[in-house]
């Protein structure tokens, strides 16, 4: 009788284990957890090998590879969220919105934003501005320097409470390259002049964009860079860096994190002196001697960044090309180029 119940029991025991490890299995399944290294140009120094239980283990990416339908299936996937040297990688369902305005709206903090509109670029600026009243910086001031060569052709657009505009007259030049990479220089001397007593944070894109969804206080940081669209998934070698040895800008092949776009930096207005300043002296040095990058600013700024680090990178939904299909793993667009005719608009 003793033998009987004692058998019993541990069967019953038995029977209550397995059924507690088949729940723990199923929700350790559910659970949404997946990092796949999206963002991982530089195995070398950030040989990521996450391992998930009889899973193999995740090799550094030659080229970007959508995950694998197995773990789409049970675990929606994530992007990498931070880089090797710690910054946080920004993108929709990394942040708390709503915590980060209780954060950072008692502050009152003034962040500014530069734009260039320069020839037939002034016809970006209605759409650019319209825009960023509906979606960029909501309850903060802000505070648009937009820099042009005809005043006069920068067209008015209302602005909400505790936002104001000026237009800072510049020189027109004749070449587009000498536009655009003229844009660090001016930068620095407009920070050093007035806007670091004028804001807390600066912001420098370009105008041949237009906003399509919140962008807020998730992008502050001492040095903001945003990954380039059309670099997310390629490898360190396919990275259009300056090549050239004799250029201020030179990547070698066994350098780089991320392609970074120019259309996008920022930071604490400080840091942004410092940043434009640096390349503007970089560019001059390569003005010297008689070179412009590969791709002008872009490529000084890629340059900048690998020495200075920024602290926060932005995901490409900062940043997104138009012409581009969306990938699956972009949840929304904040900030898109336009397609536009260059060759027209550069003549
Ligand atoms: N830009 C300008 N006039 C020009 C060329 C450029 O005002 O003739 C400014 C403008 O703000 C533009 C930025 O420089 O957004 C960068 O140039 P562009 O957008 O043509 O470069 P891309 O994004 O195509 O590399
Ligand atoms: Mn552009």
């Amino acid at each position: 009788m003793t033998h009987w119940r004692l058998g019993l029991g541990l069967g019953l025991c038995l029977l209550a284990s397995a059924g507690l490890w088949v729940l723990w299995l199923c929700a350790e399944n559910w659970l949404p957890v997946s990092h796949v290294p999206y963002y991982l140009p530089c195995p070398e120094i950030f040989n990521m090998k996450l391992q998930h239980k009889e899973e193999k283990p995740l090799q550094p990416m030659k080229q970007f590879q959508y995950p694998q339908p197995r773990l789409v299936q049970h675990r929606p996937t994530e992007l990498l969220t931070l880089t090797p040297w710690l910054a946080p990688i920004i993108s929709e369902g990394t942040f708390n919105p709503e915590l980060l305005m209780r954060i950072y709206q008692p502050l009152n903090l003034s962040i500014g934003l530069t734009v260039f509109a320069v020839g037939k670029y002034t016809q970006f600026v209605q759409h650019f501005l319209e825009s960023a009243e509906k979606f960029f910086m909501h309850g903060f001031q802000v505070h648009y320097y937009i820099f042009t060569h005809d005043p006069a052709a920068i067209p008015k657009v209302l602005l909400g409470p505790h936002r104001l505009l000026d237009i800072i007259p510049i020189q027109g030049y004749t070449h587009w390259e000498e536009i655009t990479i003229r844009r660090m220089e001016t930068i620095s001397r407009h920070i050093a002049k007035r806007a670091h007593q004028e804001v807390d944070y600066l912001f420098c894109l370009d105008v041949d964009m237009v906003f399509q969804n919140l962008w807020g206080p998730e992008t502050l940081g001492d040095l903001v860079a945003a990954i380039h669209p059309g670099y997310f998934s390629a490898t360190r070698q396919q990275f259009p860096y300056e090549r050239r040895q004799v250029s201020t800008a030179f990547v070698a092949e066994n350098e780089g994190d991320f392609y970074y776009a120019g259309a996008v930096f920022g930071g604490r207005v400080a840091n942004v002196y410092e940043f434009t300043s640096g390349c503007h002296m970089a560019i001059l040095a390569d003005k010297a001697n008689g070179i412009m990058a590969a791709w002008q600013e872009e490529s000084h700024l890629n340059r900048r960044l690998i020495t200075h680090k920024p602290s926060k990178v932005l995901s490409p939904e900062y940043i997104w090309d138009a012409t581009k299909p969306l990938p699956p793993s972009l949840k929304l667009i904040r900030f898109a180029t336009l397609v536009k005719d260059s060759r027209w608009l550069r003549s």
